[in-house]
């Protein structure tokens, strides 16, 4: 699939709307469309990166950005000491969907581990 025709590149650039909850020169967060926990987040980078297996040296500032934005939201929100999940599905056994490289958060209820 080309970058093109990347659904969360759409979103990044506004052609197909999310409803956003952060952004920044780096990131944009939005919530999922089928949430699975009362909060629900994605926050992606503004540039396109296929999974966390195609992530290069050069988007280490990237991958670190995308966490502590995951960090901030639950703080802002309010979970943060009660616990949350970050999650990022990675390939097909990894539960991927969606190829452009977004960390998923999920709050505001108890998490059990391992997932299915
Ligand atoms: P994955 O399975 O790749 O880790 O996660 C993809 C996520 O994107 C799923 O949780 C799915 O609900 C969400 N999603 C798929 N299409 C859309 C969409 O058009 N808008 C939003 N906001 N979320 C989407
Ligand atoms: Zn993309």
């Amino acid at each position: 699939m080309s970058v093109e025709d990347c659904l969360f590149c759409k979103i990044a650039s506004g052609e197909i709307p999310a409803s956003r909850v952060f952004e920044d020169d780096v990131c944009i967060a939005f919530n999922d469309i089928s949430p699975q926990a009362p909060t629900h987040i994605l926050i992606i980078p503004r540039q396109h990166i296929d999974s966390l297996d195609k992530a290069q040296t050069g988007d280490r500032d990237t991958l670190g950005r995308l966490l502590q934005t995951a960090a901030d939201i639950a703080r802002d929100r309010g979970f943060a000491d009660d616990g949350y999940r970050v999650v990022i599905n990675t390939n097909a056994d990894g539960g991927q969907t969606v190829f452009h490289l977004h960390v998923h958060l999920l709050g505001g209820r108890p998490f059990i581990f391992p997932p299915g």
